[in-house]
């Protein structure tokens, strides 16, 4: 994931600064720099970055700092401020109330992720306890309303649209007013969208928001699109009143920074990500714990919900002891890279562990390679999976398990070192106990 990426190299950097032994101007305009490099390379927009940059400068005033001061923590805590306010417009979305009937309305780009995001949502509400209803005023792509309708029946939600009628403002209407009269309380108008931002889309999407007067309106960008992503959120807001972002295809290879530079175009919180094309591969986007998880401090938070939700009750209790015993056996490496193969939760809860998050997977992040080390770990004996001492690998067992797995040594030895590398990541955790608030900008 190149978000790891980013927050892997801003960490790297700040880890930079600590090595050396005065932090001058010097010091502080190197790490600096390599911050902006790796949010520029990560399609965050210039302006911001430089932004950001001066912020910094101005927090961190070297000269005015008395010498008993810990320069080192002062920059931390100004870059982690930084990260969080480019992410936080300041204002919370508007929250739909149980029982009270709100009109939610979904804006973007064709391809985007609209139509899945609106299913998502809105199953997300359903098993909060709302009465979610889905409406497609999606007109121009044909197959739109089928999508949204087996979404719809699959996480049995009610829907309403037209194979026949080509008005989006009336099937919107009689949509929401249908779903008034039912009392559903989460109503959800799916719009058109189209291939590039133009008047013709601008003007359907003003108009079923002057029909309907939605509660929210909710920006769905795709992570990938790049720098361009400033530009087109900020289109979006210049036509409608844009309250709220999501962010969709968190789980590919886009860079991510898009979704810094949407939050400042829009001016409004991005309030969920898309991590998948399945239904629940959906999570809520809160700002520290995202900046605490970027930059490798762990999201304890979000980790206590994970756990929850899914290990199994009987199971929590291990994993958190192997945690905190700081042990990582090449079985949980095992089972950690079947995880990133099938996109599965160890992952992402790993992935919320401080000091863990950076980089889960082989230099490269290969598929093929993780394939690779996954067939050379099938031939080590099971003692050797669960222990976590390496070394019980000798040159013989090692030319055994090159044997065995159809692999040569060196590729053996390779798979070593990655183990090797993670297992030090996880001694970072020994004595690790569960907090009871998760946010970790504070220490
Ligand atoms: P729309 O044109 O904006 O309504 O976009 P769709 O909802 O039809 O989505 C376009 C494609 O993106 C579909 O193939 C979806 O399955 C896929 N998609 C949507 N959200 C995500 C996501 O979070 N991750 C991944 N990997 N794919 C997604």
């Amino acid at each position: 994931m190149v978000l790891a990426e980013l927050g892997g190299r801003i960490t790297h950097a700040i880890h930079q600064m600590r090595n050396v032994t005065i932090i001058d101007e010097k010091a502080l305009n190197e790490c600096l720099n390599e911050i902006t490099r790796a949010l520029l390379q990560s399609d965050v927009s210039f302006a911001l970055v430089k932004e950001m940059q001066t912020n910094i400068k101005k927090i961190v005033n070297l000269q005015d700092l008395a010498a008993g001061h810990n320069k080192r923590r002062i920059i931390e805590q100004a870059i982690f401020g930084e990260l969080c306010k480019m992410l936080d417009p300041g204002k919370p979305a508007f929250a739909p109330k149980k029982a009270k009937p709100s009109v939610v309305m979904f804006v973007g780009l064709q391809g985007a992720g609209k139509t899945t995001t609106c299913t998502k949502y809105a199953y997300y509400h359903q098993k909060k306890g709302y009465k979610p209803a889905l409406v497609c005023a999606d007109t121009f792509r044909a197959g739109a309303f089928d999508q949204l309708k087996q979404n719809a029946t699959k996480a049995k939600i009610p829907f309403y649209g037209s194979y026949t009628e080509s008005d989006p403002v009336k099937i919107a209407v009689e949509g929401v007013d249908r779903f008034k009269k039912e009392n559903c309380d989460l109503i959800i108008v799916d719009t058109s969208g189209r291939h590039k931002q133009e008047a013709s889309l601008f003007e359907e999407m003003r108009q079923v928001a002057e029909a309907t007067k939605p509660d929210l309106v909710i920006f769905v960008m795709d992570s990938s699109i790049g720098q361009a992503a400033f530009d087109q959120a900020q289109a979006f807001k210049q036509s409608v009143a844009v309250g709220a972002v999501i962010i969709t295809k968190m789980d590919g290879h886009a860079k991510g920074g898009g979704a810094l530079s949407a939050v400042a175009a829009t001016k409004s919180p991005v309030i969920f990500i898309g991590t998948g094309e399945h239904m629940d591969q959906f999570e809520v986007f809160d700002v520290k714990p995202f900046v605490n998880r970027l930059l490798g401090m762990g999201d304890l938070s979000g980790l206590v919900d994970k756990l929850q939700e899914v290990v199994p009750k009987d199971q929590q209790a291990e994993i958190m002891e192997k945690i905190s015993k700081g042990n990582f056996s090449m079985r949980m490496m095992y089972d950690q890279y079947q995880s990133v193969l099938s996109s599965g939760p160890l992952n992402q809860l790993y992935s919320m562990l401080p000091g863990v998050s950076a980089q889960m997977m082989p230099e490269g992040e290969s598929e093929a390679k993780i394939k690779l080390y996954m067939t050379v770990m099938d031939s080590m004996t099971n003692e050797e999976l669960d222990s976590s001492n390496l070394k019980a690998f000798n040159e013989s067992r090692i030319m055994r398990i090159a044997r065995g797995s159809g692999r040569i040594v060196r590729e053996v030895m390779e798979m070593l070192e990655e183990y090797r590398k993670m297992a030090k990541r996880f001694s970072n955790l020994k004595g690790f106990k569960m907090p009871k608030n998760g946010d970790m900008s504070s220490n």
